[in-house]
C-alpha cells in the first residue's frame, strides 16, 4: 500500500449492493482523501446514500470492499469504524438538553464526566451555540437544530463525518448560510466529510472534490471546476448545471466536428440577428471573430430572473441552446421585446467542450 494509504481516509473497490432484484450500486470505485470535502452527487434514486450507508457500516456491499484509512472495515458493525453519520432529521434526544445531546456519545464511550461535559462546550462553541447547552431541542430553530447534531457529530472527533442531505429540511436562505458555516466548519475542525446531496449547486459550493452519481455507477469525479467545465459525460454535462448540447448533425454544421459538444449559458452571447443591428446591452454586438462561432435562431422563451434572463433558442441548423445574459443595464421589457425575435448567438471556439459519448 506504501505511503499514500496514510493520505486516503475512505476507499471503495468494486463495491456492490443488491436489494433484492435492484441492483443500487453497480461497482463504485473511490477514493476520498483525509482532510478532504468531499460530495456524492446525483439524482434520487441513484445509489448514493446506498454508498453512504455501506461507508458508515448500516448496510453490507453485496461484493467489494470498504477500506478506512487503510483498514479493511468491510465487515465490521457502525460501532467498530471510525466515522459518525449526521442524518437529515438531526435524530435529536427531544428529552434532554443540547449539553446532553452533545454530550452523549462521550457517555456510551464512558468518558468521565467531567471531560465529557468540557468537550461538549467545546463543541457547541464550535458551530456558535455556546450558551445554549441547557436548551432543548425544541427550543430552537431548524438551522441551530442542524448545528446541533453536527456538534454531537463532532464531539467524539471521528475520523470521517457522513452526512446525508443534511441540509434538505432548512429553507433556501438558511440553506445558502449553512453551506457557508459548514464548509468554514469542515476546513477548522480538518475532518473528511463526505456529504450526499442531489443539488449541484451545494455540491459545487461546498466539495473539494465531487463524484458523480447515475444509475448505481459513478460517472466522474473531480473537482467543481472540472465537473462544471469538463464533464466527462452527457448525463454530467446535463446533470451538473443547465444541459446545453449541440450533437449531431447541427454540432456537424455549428462547430464543424462531428461528437457530441457542451456550451454552458453564460458562455453564450445574445446579439441581434441581422448582424450589425444593436445587440443586447450586455454585449456591444458586431461580427463574429475568428476565434468565435456563432449560431443563428429564434427565440422561443425568455425567462427573466431578476438578475439574469435566459433565452432559449431554436437555432436554424437544428438542436436549441440556452444563452444566460446578466441584466447589466437592460430592463425586464427590454428582454421581453426578443420573445419570437431572430438572434445570433455567439461564444468562444474554447467554450464548446467536447463530451465523450
Ligand atoms: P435519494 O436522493 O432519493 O436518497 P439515492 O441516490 O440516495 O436517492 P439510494 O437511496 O441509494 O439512492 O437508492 C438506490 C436504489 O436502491 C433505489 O432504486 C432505491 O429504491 C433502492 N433501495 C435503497 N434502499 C433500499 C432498501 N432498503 N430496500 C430496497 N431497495 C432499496
Amino acid at each position: 500500500m506504501g505511503g499514500n494509504s496514510v493520505r486516503t481516509a475512505i476507499r471503495l473497490q468494486d463495491v456492490r449492493k443488491s436489494f433484492g432484484r435492484t441492483e443500487a450500486v453497480s461497482g463504485v470505485d473511490l477514493e476520498i482523501r483525509d482532510g478532504e470535502f468531499f460530495s456524492m452527487l446525483g439524482p434520487s434514486g441513484s445509489g448514493k446514500t446506498t454508498v453512504l450507508r455501506m461507508i458508515a457500516g448500516f448496510e453490507a456491499p453485496t461484493g467489494g470492499a470498504i477500506e478506512l484509512a487503510g483498514q479493511d472495515v468491510t465487515r465490521l458493525a457502525p460501532f467498530e469504524r471510525d466515522v459518525h453519520t449526521v442524518f437529515q432529521d438531526y435524530a435529536l434526544f427531544p428529552h434532554m438538553t443540547l449539553e446532553q445531546n452533545v454530550a452523549y456519545p462521550l457517555k456510551i464511550r464512558k468518558v468521565p464526566k467531567a471531560e465529557r461535559l468540557a468537550r461538549a462546550h467545546k463543541a457547541l462553541a464550535e458551530v456558535r451555540l455556546e450558551g445554549y447547552g441547557d436548551r432543548r431541542p425544541a427550543q430552537l430553530s431548524g438551522g441551530q437544530r442542524q448545528r446541533v447534531a453536527l456538534a454531537r457529530a463532532l464531539v467524539g472527533r471521528p475520523r470521517v463525518l457522513l452526512l446525508d442531505e443534511p441540509l434538505g429540511a432548512l429553507d433556501l436562505k438558511l440553506r445558502e448560510q449553512m453551506q457557508v458555516e459548514l464548509k468554514a466548519l469542515q476546513r477548522e475542525v480538518g475532518i473528511t466529510f463526505v456529504f450526499v446531496t442531489h443539488d449541484q449547486e451545494e455540491a459545487l459550493t461546498m466539495s473539494d472534490r465531487i463524484a458523480v452519481f447515475n444509475q448505481g455507477r459513478i460517472e466522474q469525479v473531480g473537482t467543481p471546476a472540472e465537473i462544471y467545465e469538463r464533464p466527462a459525460t452527457p448525463f454530467v454535462a446535463s446533470f451538473v448545471g443547465t444541459s446545453n448540447l449541440l450533437t449531431g448533425e447541427s454540432a456537424q454544421r455549428i462547430v464543424g466536428a462531428a461528437g457530441t459538444y457542451s456550451i454552458r449559458p453564460e458562455k453564450i452571447r445574445v446579439l441581434k440577428e441581422p448582424a450589425g443591428e444593436e445587440g443586447t446591452a450586455a454585449d456591444a454586438g458586431g461580427d463574429a471573430q475568428p476565434e468565435h462561432a456563432t449560431a443563428t435562431g429564434t427565440v422561443t422563451e425568455v425567462i427573466y430572473l431578476g438578475d439574469a434572463t435566459r433565452f432559449l433558442v431554436d437555432l436554424d441548423d437544428g438542436g436549441r441552446l440556452t444563452a444566460l445574459q446578466q441584466n447589466l443595464e437592460t430592463t425586464s421589457e427590454d428582454v421581453a421585446a426578443y420573445r419570437g425575435t431572430r438572434v445570433r448567438l455567439r461564444w468562444h471556439h474554447r467554450h464548446a467542450v467536447q463530451v465523450p459519448d
